[in-house]
């Protein structure tokens, strides 16, 4: 796998003609106070130095560069030369979390890996993501699984790990994270706390999108307290041996429960089993759909509320860009989008959160700032990490909760 992936970093890396466009676009550059090495040509620059380290046989010494890249791909659309610095992280942390090569690997990073590679959840809380649907059944003879991927969840544990990697500091939490990466274990023992506040309304989004679908007509099976988180760090922070034997496991217990469609409510979890999922396991066959494209458009009351709309990375800046929660929200408002839309959409931030909290911090505080410049009196999200860090004012608001206010009847 090294080879191909070195192959691949070549190819990418070789066509960049340092124009420097690509700096332009990429939101941690100025939230890292333009520090070269955490922008997207440094990276592209990084990986070049990543290369010829290899080829050298030398220890590999990279900073955290590639580690505090979002992947959000905004780079791509603006390079002339069409390279991927997202793409160029990913390999790049792949080469660094192959077992052929030691030496950078963030603790915090493999932490997640090991754990969810043993817990089926990054943080051991899997069983815990299941009390939203308390008072609710769920439908075994059902065709449709309703999978939430733990994602709305986290949210609440995301805050409190945050912190207690505050009150810890970098050097404890780091060595606290090598520690548990070897004894994952130990995550039990040391609890992450839960949010109460964000817990609250992410179980209240989920309630609402179950109630959304319900009143579709869809009648879904979900698996509770068994439900798995769907592998997305393992594979983002490019531990990719880990992430093959995590995915195919995942596809089994999807498919051993029976269903035949996937009912995914957030871009990451709807991205990864649709784009990811059938690169890593053989004859991955379930149909993956999100949500709203079981609920028709004309079940909603149009109306004149004036809203803006953040559009998540992971549906916009995707090959096969995912259009239906802004198709849906301009049959029920007036939508105005931010300068940053569409194609050239902006991150919030999110996923720094674990290892870089304040590059996400100010990173999200410019996107909040970007979208109340529309003057809309409502700011919608299609994401749980969106919501969890653009939530800076009453007037933001998730979008299963806001189309749920609009249904007809
Ligand atoms: S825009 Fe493309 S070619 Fe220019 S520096 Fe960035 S990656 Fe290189
Ligand atoms: S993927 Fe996003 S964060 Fe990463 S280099 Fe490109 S623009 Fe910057």
């Amino acid at each position: 796998m090294i080879n191909d992936l070195v192959k691949e970093l070549e190819n990418e890396v070789g066509k960049c003609i340092s124009c420097g466009f690509c700096e332009s676009v990429c939101p941690t550059l100025p939230a890292a106070g333009y520090n070269l090495w955490k922008g997207a040509r440094g990276r592209v620059i990084l990986g070049k130095e990543l290369l010829s380290t290899i080829k050298d046989k030398e220890t590999i010494n990279v900073s955290d560069s590639f580690y505090s890249c979002l992947d959000c791909q905004a780079c791509l659309y603006v390079c002339p030369a069409g390279v991927n610095a997202g793409k160029v992280s990913h390999i790049s942390k792949s080469i660094i979390a192959s077992d052929t090569i030691t030496g950078n690997q963030n603790p915090l990073a493999k932490m997640m890996a090991r754990v969810t590679m043993r817990y089926m959840n990054p943080l051991g809380v899997r069983e815990k993501c299941a009390d939203w649907f308390k008072g609710m059944k769920a439908d075994p003879d059902s065709n449709d699984l309703l999978y939430t991927g733990n994602m709305y969840q986290l949210m609440a544990y995301n805050k409190g790990m945050d912190s207690m990697r505050e009150r810890m500091g970098k050097n404890l939490s780091e060595k606290m994270s090598s520690l548990v990466s070897t004894i994952p274990g130990l995550m039990k023992l040391t609890p992450v706390k839960r949010d109460e506040i964000i817990g609250q309304k992410m179980d209240k989004t989920l309630s609402n999108i179950a109630l959304l679908l319900r009143k579709a007509g869809i009648s879904f099976n979900y698996l509770g307290e068994a439900e798995p988180y769907p592998g997305t760090f393992i594979y983002d922070l490019g531990y990719l041996d880990l992430f093959e034997k995590y995915a195919k496991k995942i596809a089994k217990i999807l498919k051993d429960s029976g269903a035949k469609r996937i009912i995914t409510v957030d871009p990451h979890t709807y991205d990864l089993l649709k784009n990811v999922y059938p690169k890593y396991v053989d004859d991955f066959d379930l149909d993956i759909v999100h949500y709203l494209d079981l609920i028709d458009k004309s079940s909603f009351i149009g109306g004149s509320d004036s809203i803006t709309y953040h559009e998540p990375c992971h549906f916009s800046l995707r090959d096969d860009a995912y259009n239906r929660p802004l198709e849906t929200l301009k049959t029920v408002a007036n939508v105005s989008l931010p300068a940053r839309s569409g194609r050239r959409t902006k991150c919030c931030g999110g996923p720094d959160e674990l290892i870089f909290p304040e590059l996400t911090r100010k990173i999200s505080e410019d996107r909040y700032r970007e979208l109340q410049e529309t003057k809309a009196e409502k700011i919608v999200t299609a994401c749980p990490i969106c919501f969890s860090n653009l939530n800076k004012g009453p007037e933001v608001i998730e979008i299963g909760d806001y189309l749920l206010s609009k249904l007809k009847n």
